[in-house]
Order: structure tokens, then sequence, then C-alpha cells
């Protein structure tokens, strides 16, 4: 099958969900044929330098022949049995993988199937947890403000309550405490009263807190916003002081993105409970992980319930699995690290004019994320067509205007695709 044509188009505006979309109004869709390398095919002929390596999973590249070839390989043996009573090799390998990439003590691992799903997991995790300690009241979750962590409810619950709509489900929703966001930049300084609203919460509140749930250094979809490693460090301190687990979820900043390993690693801490997504398997599909320290496993088991209450249907699909474990062996041989410095560095090169123009508040970058963060929202339905004349897939949301590109971009495809950021943001405030 080819890309589609203006009938099946027309049937995906009037019958199929995108995300986030109207059905009364859906938005312009770009159809598109194959994907390889960095580029996206249309069927017009087309080919866009993609910017978003679909919402940061595609780390690698599309269509990479060794991530191919570990899929093909697995699903000419099978791809899925139930986990239920069975294991298998993927699950095993991949799951020792991440034991040893992760921070340390995070050791035993939840395979899920998608990163809201490992929030659920996350949460659950932390619940189960006190209960089985006898401290059944420890079951709200205090998080961020500006915080993104998925679209299921519990994760919604603590999600930014005003990015994520929360007065829309106001009587569903667990009500829980929000932090305000971190002020202190990346690599700004650090006052003890940038953190004493979160010690007051805890202080007031840890006798009911199971978790404080948190994006280390990135906040993602709530506003691409990054903040000291200090403050994350005082953050742990603080958790342990309170007995109140800490959550990361690393499914945005995972494998790399960040400009180590996991986005901890800047504060050299390990959280108790960590989400891993996105990035896993290379973005070929859907997968993610919980992983937690051995004390949690351990109490959790021996609790009342007598085993952690969760199990999906596709748990530890071994499809996803071996593709996951290949994803993982490509970032140490191909040198993550210094691929997405080099992608920093280009970055910070190619977005740095768009600084001087008016409609611009901020430009920012971290590993290999480029942010420019503009004064007004812009208009998808009239920015996306700019973005695809110039060759380029670049997905704003509101204010924010950012890429994430694979890890292989060429720095030849780098610029041409800031170029390109920066020549569209210049054209808005030409309009
Ligand atoms: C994308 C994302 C999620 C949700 O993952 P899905 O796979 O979309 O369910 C959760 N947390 C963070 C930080 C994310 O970026």
């Amino acid at each position: 099958m080819h890309g589609p044509d203006t009938e099946q188009l027309a049937f995906d505006s009037q019958h199929i969900w995108h995300p986030y979309s109207s059905m009364i109004n859906p938005p312009p869709m770009f159809p598109v044929e194959s994907a390889s390398g960095v580029r996206l095919r249309l069927t017009d002929g087309r080919e866009l330098i993609d910017g978003m390596a679909s919402w940061w999973s595609v780390v690698h590249g599309y269509n990479h022949p060794a991530l191919n070839q570990a899929a093909h390989e697995q699903i000419d043996r099978m791809s899925h049995v139930m986990f239920g009573g069975l294991t298998h090799s993927p699950a095993i390998e991949l799951s020792r993988k991440l034991v040893e990439m992760t921070p340390e003590g995070l050791e035993r691992v939840f395979l899920a199937d998608s990163g809201s799903v490992s929030v659920e997991v996350a949460l659950k995790m932390a619940i189960q947890y006190w209960h089985a300690r006898g401290k059944p009241e420890k079951h709200r979750m205090i998080s961020l403000r500006n915080g993104y962590h998925g679209d299921t409810f519990g994760a919604m619950s603590v999600c930014d309550p005003v990015n994520g709509m929360h007065e829309l489900f106001s009587g569903v929703l667990a009500q829980q405490l929000f932090a305000p966001r971190p002020e202190p930049p990346f690599d700004g300084g650090f006052a003890a009263t940038d953190i004493a609203e979160l010690e007051r919460l805890l202080d007031q509140h840890h006798g009911e807190l199971a978790a404080l749930i948190l994006e280390p250094i990135v906040q993602g979809a709530g506003g691409m916003r990054f903040y000291s490693p200090e403050w994350l460090r005082q953050a742990r301190a603080l958790c342990d002081q309170y007995k109140v687990l800490l959550i990361a979820d690393e499914i945005a900043t995972g494998f790399g993105r960040s400009g180590e390993l996991f986005a901890c690693n800047h504060a050299g801490i390990s959280p108790d409970i960590m989400c891993l997504g996105k990035a896993l398997t290379g973005g070929y599909m859907t997968l993610a992980a919980t992983l937690a320290t051995a004390e949690i496993a351990h109490t959790i088991s021996a609790g009342g319930a007598g085993c952690f209450m969760h199990g999906p249907t596709f748990m530890a699909n071994p499809l996803a699995c071996a593709v996951a474990l290949e994803s993982l062996n490509q970032l140490e041989q191909q040198d993550w690290h210094s691929q997405v410095q080099r992608i920093e560095s280009g970055l910070k090169q190619g977005l740095e004019p768009a600084r001087a123009l008016t409609s611009v508040a901020d430009v920012r970058v971290l590993g290999a994320i480029g942010v420019i963060e503009r004064h007004e929202p812009v208009s998808l339905a009239q920015v996306q067509p700019m973005f695809v004349d110039q060759g380029v897939w670049v997905r704003p949301f509101g204010r924010l205007v950012y890429v994430m590109p694979a890890y292989i971009m060429s720095d030849a495809d780098l610029t041409t695709l800031t170029t390109a950021m920066v020549a569209v943001m210049q054209e808005l405030d030409r309009l």
C-alpha cells in the first residue's frame, strides 16, 4: 500500500481521530508514503527533514537497517506471547540492559505498553508501597505546575491543572497537590527560596503523600522548560527527609535526549521509580517501562495483595522488546553522547538568529532539544504549510516552536532545519 489517495484522505477527515483534534473542523493532514533516515516522504513526492523525530522517539532515524533486522528476526520467531506464566529472551535481555543503564538502585522492571500506562504503573506502585507499609493514608501525589505525564486518568491528575484542563474533568480526576514549576534555569544560580514552596507542601502534607512525580530537568509538553540540576537534587533530598517517594518521568528525556543518558544524571540522583517510553524502541512501536528499587518491589510483594496489581495483555511484547534491545545497542555503538553534543551545538548556532526577532521571547537549547518560544501562540493551520514549503517537518505547540531531531541528523540537514525555522519566524513577523 502506498500513501493515501484523495478518497482515503476524505475518509480520514470524516472518520478518524488524530491527536487532540476536532471532528467538526478536522486539521489539514499531510499524507506520508514512507520514511527513511531523517526524511519523511509525502505522497506528492516531496521530502521533509523531520525535526520532531515523531515526538522524541525516532532517535536513530526511520527505516534503520539494524532495527529492521531485529524486527524481522523476532517476527519470524514470535511476534507476541502472553507474559503471564511465560517469559522470553527479548524481555529478559532488554530488562537486563535497562537495569544496567539506568541510575543506581533501579533494579526491578515492569514492561508496560505506553508512556501513560508506565505512569499509571508508577503511581500504583507508590500507592501499593505505602499500603503495604501500613500507611494507606499516603495515597495522594504531588507534582509540578507545567508538568506533563500522559493522557490517562491517573496521569492526567498529575498534569498541569490548567494545561491539562482539570476543570473539564473535575469530580473525576483524583485531587493531587501541585508545587510551583522550578524557576532556576538549567545553568543559572539556585537559591533556597526557589524550592521553599515544595518544602512547605511536603512539610504540611507528607502524611498523605505517596510520591512526588516530576519530569527531571526538562518539562516537556507543559512548556519545554529546562531547570536547574540543583533544584532536582534538593527535591530528592526533600523526598528523603519527608518520606515521600520520588518518581522521575523520563519518558521524553530518557536515552540521551538532554545530553545525559537520563536527565537525572545531570543532578547525579536516583529516583525511587522511573518511567521510560518514547525513544525506548527507537520509535518503532509502542513500549514503555517502569523501573523501581528492590525495596519497593519487595515491600509491595510482601503486602496484603501479595503481588503488584497490574498486567496488561500486551505486557513485554517480544517484537517491541527485541527492537528496543537493538535500539539500546545502537545508542552505544553510535556514540550517542558525541552525536547529541554535535546536535546541541548545531541547534545553538542555527537558532541563535531567532533571538533578534521581536516576536521571539526566548531561544533555548539543551542536548538535542531546540526551542524558540514566541510571545504569541502560532496558528498551526497557518504555520504548518509554511514549514512544509521550506522542506521541514516542525509542529509547533502554542507559543513553542521546537525540534528534537534524530541523533543521526547530519550537520547539513540540521542547518537546513534551523534555517527553515528562523525563516518561518521571520516570515510570520512580516505577515
Ligand atoms: C509523552 C509523554 C508521556 C505519555 O506517553 P504516551 O506514550 O504518549 O502515553 C508521559 N510523560 C512524558 C514526560 C511524556 O513526554
